[in-house]
């Protein structure tokens, strides 16, 4: 069975305005036939951006994408969106379980469970966020802890359509860290195993990206690492010169 596509999401947090369409139009235009037949391209900007991206975006190989969602599909949530509202506003994708929502907002693995499901019901892929401490990692327990997230956060039923698996270790995300390139290999290989094990061939085309800190200048060693189908790209994603550096750096396969 081919390896799976190569992804490259760039999640621009809570960065971005109106002006920063400038950038987003230079994604749209570097993303070239050559790029794009090599990886796909997502982004995933702050969702006052969405429809205006998505706007942008129609009739491009570029996808935008949202960075978290409610369970429910409407109702009395101030404040929440709901999966099919990110849908209707031109998301094909949406980030659960980021680990800054995680530890911010306590979000446990049955809520990225749940929401997982919510991406599902309206038709979207969804970006499971999975990941380690470096207390964890220097405990030795990273892999227990990958493991139990998956575990509690993937529901069955899961295809590689709908699936993808971020992997980001906590320590590495926004400080210039990076495990070194055995461990991404060994932690994404078992990830494989994990969802192979769980899904049959599904897991196998299923998606599983790094991040944390992915830049320009490790991108090329990073992303030609066994099992590493792409990146999900935050602080370097909100520069088209960077974000299609990185995406530039996939492999041909
Ligand atoms: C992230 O928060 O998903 C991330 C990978 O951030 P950065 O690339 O800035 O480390």
């Amino acid at each position: 069975m081919p390896t799976p596509k190569p992804l490259i999401a760039g999640n621009w947090k809570m960065n971005g305005l109106r002006a920063s369409k400038g950038e987003f139009e230079a994604m749209i235009a570097g993303a070239t036939p050559e790029l794009v037949g090599r990886a796909d391209i997502l982004v995933c900007p702050p969702v006052t951006l969405l429809t205006l991206f998505a706007d942008f975006a129609a009739g491009s190989p570029v996808s935008v994408g949202a960075q978290d969602t409610h369970t429910e599909t409407f109702g009395a949530y101030t404040g929440f969106l709901s999966a099919e509202m990110l849908a209707d506003a031109g998301a094909s994708a949406v980030i659960v379980g980021h680990s800054e929502r995680r530890a911010i907002l306590d979000e446990t693995d049955a809520m990225v469970h749940a929401k997982t499901l919510a991406a599902w019901r309206a038709g979207l892929a969804a970006i499971i966020c999975v990941g380690e401490t470096r207390a964890e990692r220097d405990a030795g327990t990273a892999v227990s802890v990958v493991e139990r997230q998956l575990a509690h956060s993937v529901p069955d039923g899961a295809t590689d359509d709908r699936l993808v698996i971020a992997y980001e270790p906590i320590w590495a995300i926004g400080t210039g860290l990076t495990p070194t390139s055995a461990d991404i290999e060994y932690m994404h290989g078992h990830i494989r195993d994990l969802l192979v094990a769980r899904f049959g061939v599904e897991g196998r085309g299923m998606r599983i990206l790094y991040g944390g800190s992915l830049k320009p200048s490790n991108a090329k060693e990073i992303l030609a690492i066994p099992n590493v189908d792409g990146g999900l790209i935050g602080g370097a994603s909100l520069k088209a010169a960077d974000f299609l550096a990185i995406a530039s750096a996939v492999p041909a396969r």
